[in-house]
């Protein structure tokens, strides 16, 4: 499941692409996938609007275009977001086209972007005035803020939901999933299964510090794998290289030689080291 590391990538080249073309024509639309629209407002509004920005809250991409209105699109499970793809394929659910505006309306020079999804969980929600209100419900972003070890304090005071659960929780901090849960928690030494009020101030200090820094290592490690084989689930062989904790259940812990061990929280498979992390 994409992470904000791998939403964030994903940003990066779509603020590279789209950002002044504008929208001429939708071609595919899944109604499954749709939140706050219909699939005739879908077609009726896009044409002819401009791209003017692209932003992301978390695992969420929110791209502004002209006339106040806000396309915002969450990847799922399974979401891919493509620019000029090869022909489509059967995971295809959206396809949109988009011109350069100083291009001569003449030319064929369209640019396609597809939303591809084999298991249909990424949304689309197209709203006028603000992003998806679902955005409203979030914490803010895990890698980007804005929030501060004091604000951490305050939402762990007296929880008692264990620490991974809490990290997994989109409302506390918006984009840690899975994978960077498990590895955020094995970088502080601090166990998945702790009540999250039951950290001490170095403790959460170190928490404050280890999740923008592990966020944006993923970010660094993404983009600078991106061209060669990274897809954007993030199963390269470097990426599974950098992993401490995520899928290392059975290996050795690579900070005490303990060997690691796999539970579940919050109903998640957690890999964790018992020697090393309390
Ligand atoms: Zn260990």
């Amino acid at each position: 499941m994409p992470e904000l590391p791998e939403v964030e990538t994903v940003r990066r080249q779509l603020a590279v692409a789209l950002p002044g073309k504008t929208f001429t024509a939708v071609d595919r639309i899944e109604p499954a996938m749709l939140r706050d629209c219909r699939s005739e407002e879908v077609l009726g509004t896009l044409p002819g609007r401009r791209v003017e920005t692209l932003t992301r809250l978390g695992k969420f991409l929110v791209a502004m275009l002209t006339g106040d209105v806000f396309l915002t699109l969450h990847l799922g499970m399974t979401g891919q977001l493509l620019i000029d793809a090869e022909p489509t394929d059967a995971h295809t659910r959206f396809v949109f086209r988009l011109r350069d505006e100083c291009s001569d309306p003449t030319m064929p020079e369209l640019t396609t972007l597809e939303f591809r999804d084999a298991r249909k969980f990424g949304r689309l929600h197209l709203t006028t005035g603000c992003p998806a209100p679902r955005l409203g419900l979030l914490g803010p972003d895990a890698w980007k803020g804005p929030w501060d070890r004091e604000y951490l304090e305050r939402k762990l005071y007296r929880r008692t939901a264990p620490l991974k659960a809490f990290l997994l929780d989109q409302r506390h901090l918006a984009g840690i999933g899975n994978i960077y849960a498990d590895e955020i928690l094995w970088w502080t030494g601090l166990s998945p299964l702790r009540p999250s009020g039951s950290l001490s101030e170095e403790e959460v200090t170190r928490l404050a510090e280890e999740i923008p820094c592990r966020l944006g290592e993923g970010v660094r490690l993404l983009g600078c794998t991106l061209s060669d084989y990274v897809d954007t689930e993030g199963n390269s062989g470097k990426f599974q290289e950098w992993l401490q904790a995520y899928g290392r259940h059975g290996q050795v812990c690579h900070r005490c030689g303990e060997i690691m061990v796999r539970t579940r929280v919050g109903g998640r498979g957690t890999a964790y080291c018992p020697g090393c992390q309390h």
